[in-house]
């Protein structure tokens, strides 16, 4: 689709920081050019203007998802049951709906026979967002999430489960380094791998040119993945057998690594606890560590586990976004950022995603009001831009 786009906004968030009334170009994919003076758009543009109340942003990112996951009281029965075709037939629904709200960019951390991957090689003006994806997640022998059929153990195993991972395209690798309530016997917050199995997991993943993603939960798991290198680490909720324990040192050493810790933000705690009197405290207390990490400097992404339950719809991401704030004490602009400009760099898209600028993707999300004063606005969308095809 050539031909250039103008479309002028009220206010424009850049992925960094407000640059107020602005006329955005868009051409061939791609941000041609931001104006900011005001001048009159080029004779041959298409102008589109979204009015004095509109509020224009680079599309969210959801750094963790399951698109085969169906967001159902029991998620692995039916994905048991599905075939290929079928399943990819949901999967295709769920990333269209996260589109639909304003999530241009997601990444698949464990789906069934790598299907992410089938669904993205539809390309990127198929009507959903971009797809990063780490194929079935590892886990030991009948651990969590072995329906998904990524059972590895041993150092000959787990090496060619990252390579397989490589060389079918997969920009991750996920570990799930903690056990979890989908499908194992092993609790949350007891490891489900050694230290020296997960630093081989890494080594492998780096050396094939794949980032590592750890599923951590136990204060163990977190700490033994620092030592290993991953590049992310998933939910860190610092669960012990007794509820949440995050010590001063750990949650400093997570800041200091420099990596990503993606909060999937209301994070039940899985297991039988689920749904228990206990369980809104366990809760509280996740996000609270989640403020000390963000007070002490730490890298957070949203990612909202879409899939795994009823309450994480496909297109849940922008009303997490609030939790962001009260939960865990970013401003909205910080909630805004984390979700485009820092989930990008994170996710090795620098530049490219989360950003208003020149050369960027034109994955653009336009809406209704000012979400830095009242981040709810992020929910009532106007206009998604994908690739610069208008999605919404
Ligand atoms: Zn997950």
């Amino acid at each position: 689709m050539g031909g250039l786009f103008v479309l002028r906004a009220g206010q424009v968030f850049d992925g960094e920081r407000l640059i107020g009334r602005a006329a955005v170009m868009l051409e061939d994919g791609r941000v041609a050019d931001v104006d900011t003076t005001g001048a009159p758009p080029p004779l041959a543009a298409s102008v589109l203007d979204f009015g004095s109340e509109s509020f224009l942003m680079p599309g969210l990112i959801d750094a963790h998802v399951h698109l085969s996951l169906g967001a159902t009281a029991d998620v692995v029965g039916p994905l048991l049951e599905a075939d290929d075709a079928s399943l990819l037939a949901s999967m295709r629904a769920a990333a269209e709906r996260a589109l639909s709200a304003g999530v241009t960019t997601v990444r698949d951390l464990g789906d069934r026979g790598f299907l992410s991957l089938a669904l993205r090689e539809r390309g990127p003006r198929s009507g959903l967002p971009e797809i990063l994806a780490s194929g079935p997640p590892l886990t030991p022998p009948g651990g969590h999430c072995h329906f998904l059929g990524g059972e590895a153990t041993s150092e000959v195993e787990v090496r060619r489960a990252v390579r397989e991972r490589a060389e079918r395209g997969c920009e991750f690798v996920k570990v799930m380094v903690s056990g979890g309530g989908l499908g194992g016997g092993c609790p949350a917050y007891e490891s489900q791998y050694d230290l020296a199995t997960l630093r081989r997991i890494v080594e492998e993943a780096h050396r094939a040119g794949c980032r590592a993603a750890a599923h951590v939960h136990g204060p163990g798991a977190i700490a033994d993945s620092l030592s290993a290198g991953f590049d992310s680490l998933e939910h860190v909720t610092f669960l012990t057998t007794g509820g949440v324990d995050a010590d001063a040192a750990l949650v400093g050493r997570v800041a200091a690594s420099g990596g990503a810790a993606t909060v999937t933000v209301t994070s039940r705690p899985p297991g039988p606890s689920s749904g228990s009197p206990g369980c809104a405290e366990i809760e509280r207390a996740i996000l609270e560590n989640h403020g000390r990490l963000w007070r002490a400097g730490a890298r957070l992404v949203p990612g909202s586990d879409a899939g795994v339950s009823p309450d994480r719809p496909h297109d849940v991401l922008p009303s997490y976004l609030s939790t962001l704030v009260g939960g865990i004490g970013m401003i909205p602009e910080d909630a805004l950022r984390a979700a485009t400009s820092v989930a990008a760099k994170s996710l090795g898209l620098a530049g490219r995603k989360g950003r208003i600028m020149q050369g960027a993707d034109a994955d653009v999300l336009v809406v209704r009001g000012d979400p830095l004063s009242d981040l709810d606005a992020v929910r009532d969308v106007v206009a998604v831009f994908r690739d610069g095809v208008r999605a919404l």
